[in-house]
């Protein structure tokens, strides 16, 4: 570390680069300066502030070549397995085959964003009759259609059944085009009845047994399509080492998320935190390489804890953040007018608990992905966030509205009911489009309420 922690801009990073480089710092391959991303269109970066370290620095540039790493992989003779709308199940089948490769389709959501709409993605989903009144994952649809990010899969693996309207809309499109796809089925997950056998999922959300045999058998059918790809049998021992590597990015990934997010002084910015978190759903591409750039950001947040600095002033509000942000600028502003994101829900806050290892490997994942937050009711999801928000010490909840998506319409007003009676917290909701500049100054007045809100009470709190 050549500086004390702090937040730069891409700017600075040049410099900061040239500093790192002349200390003598080891990059992996895909390693370099963050500004050549901009001359590949992520004008995104221009705009925002990034964390100083050599770990993060490792993370932003592994998340943005992926696209590279997944062209090397089909060139080396990898088949290519496009994981979509399931947040981190069958990418943990898929990987445990050496001849296999997954990949998250649905990343394309941030491609308006990072990309500050310079692509034709968003263009082409309108043209195909799917328009802005669906969640920004549509940009999906134009990246299959326009081939400018990924390779076509050698095969689409889609979980359908409790799944958002938009994902089934938008996949369904893109099955008519011809991209044939595997679709397996999660049911909705439902209280069991009194007189069925229950089973508690990882996380805690109770299921009925017939629910995990029913999911496990579709897991089959995923499998057995998988082996047909691969070539070869990916056996019960193979799942298992797959379960074991995952978990081992989950246990980097949990001891981060609770010195990020629990730490007196803020060690890591939350959007080097909502990259780390996202890279565990679908391993970016590359299961081992997701682990040690989680490791190395595990070490660097260490060091911060164990030396009382950070990236923030001490008195920052401490706000749970609820569903991803369609731009990732927001997550910087937060932090510009005071806040501090201590907890997360992004959607899949399954995919950051331990799978279990003494089950039998596919049992295991069932569970798991019956465990999902959003193949449940609502109240549930809340539950889980009043749980996290209090273990975290939260003063306020934030939930990201995202612009079209089928069930922000009143799922946001579920939870936060529950919220503010369970915890008798502020909470606020909020849209976020995919480049927020314009509405930045008023998005900054209510971020600023919700803060000043927090720091009223903590005042009165005093006082009592
Ligand atoms: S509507 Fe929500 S759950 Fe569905 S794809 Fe969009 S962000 Fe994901």
């Amino acid at each position: 570390m050549l500086e004390a922690p702090k937040r730069i801009s891409l700017d600075e990073w040049d410099a900061l680069y040239a500093e790192l480089i002349v200390a003598g710092l080891n990059e992996p391959s895909y390693g370099g300066p963050l500004r050549r991303h901009v001359t590949d269109g992520d004008y995104r970066l221009l705009k925002l502030q990034f964390d100083n370290s050599a770990a993060a620095l490792r993370l932003w540039n592994f998340l943005l070549t992926e696209e590279d790493r997944l062209h090397k992989a089909r060139a080396a003779g990898q088949k290519i397995i496009g994981t979509m709308k399931d947040l981190g199940t069958v990418p943990v089948m898929a990987f445990a085959s050496p001849r296999l490769t997954a990949f998250y389709p649905d990343g394309a959501w941030w491609l308006p964003c990072v990309m500050e709409m310079s692509t034709s993605d968003l263009a082409i989903a309108d043209q195909l009759g799917i328009d802005e009144s669906f969640c920004p994952v549509r940009a999906m649809l134009g990246a299959f259609v326009n081939g400018e990010h990924f390779p076509v899969p050698d095969l689409l693996v889609c979980s359908a059944g409790a799944v958002c309207d938009d994902f089934s809309a938008i996949a369904q499109r893109l099955e008519g085009l011809g991209h044939s796809i595997l679709w397996w089925e999660v049911p909705h997950r439902r209280v069991p009845d009194a007189d069925e056998e229950r089973v508690k999922l990882p996380g805690g959300f109770i299921a009925p047994r017939s629910q995990v045999r029913w999911v496990k058998s579709e897991l089959e059918r995923v499998l057995y399509a998988l082996q047909g790809i691969a070539g070869e049998p990916i056996t019960e021992e193979l799942l298992s080492h797959g379960i074991r590597s995952a978990n081992r990015a989950r246990t980097a990934l949990r001891e981060l998320r609770q010195l990020a997010y629990s730490a007196p002084v803020c060690p890591l910015p939350a959007l080097e935190m909502l990259i780390a978190e996202m890279l565990i759903i679908h391993f970016c591409s590359d299961r081992e390489e997701t682990i040690l750039v989680l490791e190395e950001l595990l070490a660097e947040v260490r060091e911060r804890v164990k030396n009382g600095v950070g990236v923030l002033p001490l008195n920052n509000a401490r706000i749970f953040w609820v569903n991803p942000v369609a731009d990732l600028r927001i997550m910087n502003a937060l932090e510009n007018f005071g806040g501090r994101v201590c907890g997360t829900e992004y959607l899949f806050c399954h995919a950051l608990d331990p799978i279990p290892e003494n089950l039998d490997p596919l049992e295991a994942l069932a569970q798991m992905a019956l465990a999902d937050p959003m193949v449940g009711p609502a109240a549930q999801r809340a539950e889980r966030i009043c749980r996290d928000a209090q273990a975290f010490g939260a003063e306020a909840v934030l939930i990201s509205r995202i612009p079209g998506a089928s069930h922000c319409a009143t799922e946001g007003g579920v939870m936060r009911d529950i919220i503010e009676v369970r915890l008798g917290l502020p909470v606020l909701e909020l849209e976020t489009p995919p480049l927020c500049d314009a509405l930045l100054p008023s998005m900054r007045t209510r971020m600023e309420a919700l803060i000043e809100t927090v720091k009223e009470r903590r005042g009165n709190e005093n006082k009592v």
